[in-house]
Parts: C-alpha cells; sequence; structure tokens
C-alpha cells in the first residue's frame, strides 16, 4: 500500500522510477515524482502503472533532488489531480504523503476561510497549503513543525521548498526509513528500496522529522535535534525474482521451503528464550489479533492453543478490538499477527494492549517491522519475501508458528515438553495436490457469481481462508458458514447447481457437516468435498468432487486444507483474465485504517 522515495543526489528521476518500482508489489493505482534542479521543479503525475509515469518523464538538467510517490486512494478518486506529489498555492512547497490527515475537512475549513483555494479531494493537500501558511512566520524548519503539530493521524512525508536544497521528512505511524551512502541520500517507505544503495539505515522513531543535505542527516523530536542510531540491511529478505508466471504461485511453492526454515530456526532453543521475561504465573488468557488472512491464522491459532493448555483462547479482527475496549491487563497475553508487522490495525492494537499492562508476541514476516520492534517477544514466520496480494506462504507459515507458539507456552506453563514432531512430519510428506484436478475445479467455478464454502469448528476457518482467497483473486462473492447454521438462512439461498465447498477433516462432526452438505444437496446445490479421510464410494455418490488431503491428525490440518484453495484461486483468477498478484483495489500491506 502506497510508497514513498525521496532521493538526494544527481539524477534523481532514474533512482525515484527504479525504487517506486521495488514499491510496486506493495498496491498502488497512481504514481508520481516532483524533481528539483537549483531553481526549478518539475512534477509528473499519471494514473495506472510506473511505466505510464516513466513515460511522460522528461530530464531536468542539473537536478539534483526528487521526490516519488505510489498513491493508493483514500480520499479523492484515483486520477491524475489527486495523485502525489501536492503543492502550496504558490508552488514553492512539494509534498508527498502516506497515510491519512483525520483532521483534514476541520484544517481544510480554517484554510478555505484564509482565502486558500483546493485543487484536489486528497487529505495530503492540507499539508502543503499548511506548510505554506506556516512559512509566513517562520524559517522552512519551523514551518514543517508547526505544520505536523496540527495533523491528527498516520503520516509519512518526504517535503522539497522551491528555494531550499534540502530533502525534508517527516514520520508518524506510517512507516519511513532514511540511508546514506558516500554521495547520496535515499527516503523510503520500505527498505527494500535501500538495496544496492547502502547496507545500513536510519529506522525514523515516531514523531521524528528531519532534513537531509549532501553532507548531513538530522533528525528532531518535540524537544530538538537527535542522534539516531542506524540498523544493518538484511538482504537475503528480498530477493523477489521468480520464474513463475505470477508472485502467487512461486509463493504457494514456496510453502514447503518455509515450513523447513521455521524447522531449523525454532529447533535451536536459543530462538525461544525471550520468553523467559515473561511471568506465566500470572497469564490467565490470550487474545489473538490480526487483520484478513491474519485473523483466520488467529483464529485456528486460538483454537490450537486453547486445546493445548485449557487456557481462555480468543481471536479478534484488529480494527474491532482496538476500539472494543477489551478486558485484558497484566493477567493476558496479547498475540499480534501481521505479515507485514506494519498492519496499521493491528500495530493500534499493540499500543492499546501495551498502555493496559499486557504482554504482548508478534509474529511477523518482516522482521524490522515496527510490530516485531515493539512487542515484548516476537517470532518470525520466516517465509521469505511476499509479494502477491493474496496471502499464501505467509498464512500457511503463519500457523505452523502459532503451533510453534502453542508449544513453547505449553513448555513455559510447566504442562509438557516442547515438542515439533508433528511439523516435522508434515514437513516431510509436504503435498501440494492434483493441479490437473485443481484446474478442472478453478474452470468450473469462473462462470459462477457466488460460491459458498461450509465447515464447523477448525473447519470452518479454513474455509473463511478459501474463500477470502477465491474473493481476492477472481472477484467471485464466496461465502463462508458454519455447517450447522445452513438451516438457520443460508438454504434460502441455495438454487439449481449453486456450487456448496464442504470442509470435513474433523472427525469427532464429520458425519454432521455431512448430514448438511446433504441438506443443501437436497435444494439443487452441487457439493465439493475436501476431507483428510477414506470414504466407501458409495458414501460420496451425492457429490459432485472430492479433494483428497493427507490426515495431519491434528491442529496443522488447516495447512493441508488451504494449499489446494490456493492453487484453485490462482487457476481461477488466470482463467478469467485477472492478475492474481494485483487484485483490483487491494494492496498488499495496509498501513492506513
Ligand atoms: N491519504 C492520501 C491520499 O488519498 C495518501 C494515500 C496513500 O497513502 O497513498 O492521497
Amino acid at each position: 500500500m502506497c510508497g514513498i522515495v525521496g532521493f538526494l543526489g544527481d539524477n534523481p528521476e532514474k533512482i525515484l522510477i527504479d525504487r517506486l518500482k521495488k514499491l510496486e508489489y506493495r498496491g498502488y493505482d497512481s504514481a508520481g515524482v516532483a524533481v528539483k534542479s537549483q531553481n526549478k521543479v518539475n512534477i509528473f503525475k499519471s494514473k495506472g502503472e510506473i511505466k505510464n509515469l516513466e513515460n511522460i518523464i522528461k530530464t531536468t538538467e542539473n537536478a539534483c533532488l526528487g521526490i516519488g510517490h505510489t498513491r493508493w486512494a483514500t480520499h479523492g478518486k484515483p486520477d491524475e489531480i489527486n495523485a502525489h506529489p501536492h503543492l502550496s498555492s504558490d508552488g514553492k512547497w512539494i509534498v508527498v504523503h502516506n497515510g491519512i490527515i483525520e483532521n483534514y475537512l476541520t484544517l481544510k475549513d480554517k484554510l478555505v476561510n484564509d482565502g486558500y483555494n483546493f485543487y484536489s479531494e486528497t487529505d495530503t493537500e492540507i499539508i502543503a497549503k499548511l506548510l505554506e501558511y506556516y512559512s509566513k512566520s517562520g524559517s522552512t524548519l519551523d514551518a514543517i513543525k508547526n505544520t505536523v503539530n496540527k495533523l491528527n493521524g498516520s503520516f509519512a512525508l518526504c517535503i522539497l521548498h522551491k528555494d531550499d536544497n534540502h530533502l525534508f521528512f517527516v514520520k508518524n505511524r506510517s512507516p519511513l526509513y532514511v540511508a546514506k551512502n558516500a554521495d547520496n541520500v535515499m527516503v523510503a517507505s520500505d527498505v527494500v528500496c535501500f538495496k544496492g544503495f547502502s547496507e545500513e539505515y536510519y529506522n525514523i522513531p515516531d514523531g521524528y522529522y528531519g532534513f537531509a543535505d549532501s553532507n548531513n542527516v538530522k533528525f528532531f523530536d518535540k524537544l530538538g535535534e537527535v542522534q539516531l542510531s542506524t540498523s544493518e540491511l538484511d538482504l537475503c529478505e528480498f530477493e523477489s525474482e521468480t520464474t513463475f508466471k505470477h508472485f502467487m504461485l512461486k509463493e504457494i511453492y514456496e510453502t514447503a521451503p518455509s515450513i523447513k526454515n521455521i524447522l531449523e530456526h525454532y529447533s535451536l532453543k536459543n530462538n525461544r528464550k525471550q520468553f523467559d521475561k515473561i511471568d506465566f504465573s500470572k497469564i490467565k488468557k490470550f487474545k489473538f489479533v490480526g487483520c484478513g488472512t491474519a485473523y483466520h491464522a488467529c483464529l485456528v491459532g486460538s483454537d490450537m492453543l486453547e486445546e493445548k493448555t485449557n487456557v481462555e483462547c480468543n481471536a479478534y479482527v484488529a480494527s474491532e478490538f482496538r476500539y472494543s475496549n477489551p478486558k485484558i491487563g497484566e493477567d493476558t497475553l496479547v498475540v499480534l499477527v501481521s505479515q507485514s508487522g506494519e498492519t496499521a490495525d493491528t500495530l493500534a492494537a499493540l499500543e492499546l494492549a501495551r498502555q493496559k499492562g499486557a504482554y504482548t508476541v508478534a509474529i511477523v514476516n518482516v522482521e524490522y517491522s515496527t510490530l516485531a520492534k515493539c512487542a515484548d517477544c516476537y517470532l518470525p514466520i520466516k517465509a521469505g519475501v511476499e509479494v502477491g496480494v493474496a496471502s499464501t506462504k505467509a498464512y500457511c507459515a503463519q500457523l505452523a508458528v502459532l503451533y510453534i507458539f502453542s508449544q513453547i507456552i505449553y513448555e513455559k506453563m510447566g504442562l509438557g515438553s516442547f515438542n515439533l514432531d508433528d511439523l516435522e512430519n508434515l514437513s516431510k510428506n509436504f503435498e501440494y495436490g492434483n493441479v490437473t484436478e485443481f484446474k478442472l475445479l478453478a474452470d468450473a467455478l469462473k462462470y459462477n457469481d457466488r460460491i459458498f464454502m461450509i465447515g464447523r469448528g477448525v473447519d470452518y476457518y479454513s474455509a473463511l481462508e478459501a474463500s477470502l482467497k477465491i474473493k481476492e483473486t477472481s472477484y467471485i462473492n464466496s461465502d463462508t458458514y458454519y455447517a450447522g447454521e445452513l438451516k438457520h438462512g443460508f438454504l434460502a439461498l441455495i438454487e439449481n447447481d449453486t456450487y456448496v465447498i464442504v470442509f470435513a477433516t474433523d472427525k469427532k462432526v464429520l458425519s454432521k457437516t455431512i448430514s448438511n452438505a446433504e441438506e443443501a444437496r437436497a435444494r439443487g446445490a452441487k457439493l465439493i468435498l475436501l476431507t483428510c479421510f477414506d470414504f466407501k464410494p458409495h458414501e460420496l455418490d451425492n457429490f459432485h468432487y472430492v479433494i483428497k488431503v493427507k490426515n495431519a491428525n491434528g491442529p496443522l490440518q488447516s495447512i493441508l486444507n488451504i494449499v489446494p484453495w490456493q492453487i484453485i484461486a490462482y487457476y481461477t483468477s488466470i482463467f478469467k483474465g485477472i492478475n492474481p498478484d494485483k487484485p483490483r483495489n487491494l494492496a498488499k500491506s495496509v498501513t492506513v485504517e
């Protein structure tokens, strides 16, 4: 979601475009750059892909500075006018912004009263106008400080001023980093941009601002200048070249290697030592918090841990949790799951958990992320960079690490010993299934406007995640129900040949789920069964199709259940002519509320 690059050095155009391309995977709808020479600023903006921008950029002679942006529209439609950079009325201030200014309407009213005109629908334009307003009574840096003091919300900013050769930046609740090498300085919203530029970078804390010139980078907090230390850039995180046609497919097939990485990492006792700082005699409940796919992983993880420890566990959607006044405190351990570690709602949930005195554990893929840095403990999922917007290998890796988390807690609570046998077995015998058959199913599903998925218990969670994959990549309205709920409303939606996908991998409710599927078939549904059990041939007569997965005999079954549906979702999107890596309207890393 949205990206910022700032560059101080010669030929900024080339670097800006190159680095904006590295941010493309995060999702965006328009892009723009501002390029500055001693006395001139040129602005180029375009809707759609970066290559559209690349096609219209003209070289600015003696350019020494530039800022670039990929926008994921929150306020105002994605078009050239709303694309960043945004300008002050006098054209002197140029701003790119990631995030949301929550009080922009109030600020706008005031500025309109003062005679300012606005040309865009964005919240960002207010920043450029405020900078102009405050620069009338102070220095450039004062104007930035005073502007920032007025803003509520999340904002990572890169700012240029026409009469000044500094690159300014501001960071609040949206990621922003700075790196320098012998000659140049780069500011970016994702450290992936620093590959090949510098081996180290500054992680700017919230509430900080600063500027760079060719000699220096300076950082300020509310009280004045501060020194920051650098972090090392971990380059192996960023291998994202692919010979597969799409990242989504490549990433599905990286599930087995990810699980191997996880086993290697967590079999070392040292990697679990961080949990020694938690006083487990106090812990009476666990809360799992995430968004989207990560929330689905939380549902499974919560059940796994409750089953293993008999301690109360619940899962929550982060955007609900943060506004729900949850009953948590020193007796609670809050587990926050996010692929990017930058998900805005999950970060807010972390903040709330910390304020209320709860222990926090982050489960993330990006190890340098804010969530990893701010939680008491963090467990990396070791899946490597995930580019496809629809999470695949990261979901399976989250489940594997949640399983390991349940083993850690089991041991720390003195209930038994840490044991990864089940995960090792799964890893040794991992199978992706019969792709030819999955393609046939994808071909059949692609003609449907809506399908249904049902299950009980943990199978329901698999159904939720499978539905999400189908929705994200194929734009089919896939709805999920608890199997036992069919007769309480859902059956009214069944017509002849409506597809109902039945997840049935839990022995104790198997016959109940199958009976519910029959109820749907009796009303005309076409049934597709996903199961890990052997049936007698006549018992399957009523199923249009059966997907047989391996039996994990326990909590890791959810990994085996989802992989076929990730592959089916991938091919359904391909057969519909959709690019599964970049579904419409969606972004990879959701850094706004
Ligand atoms: N809220 C801003 C806009 O809609 C920035 C969006 C972004 O983070 O890309 O233009």
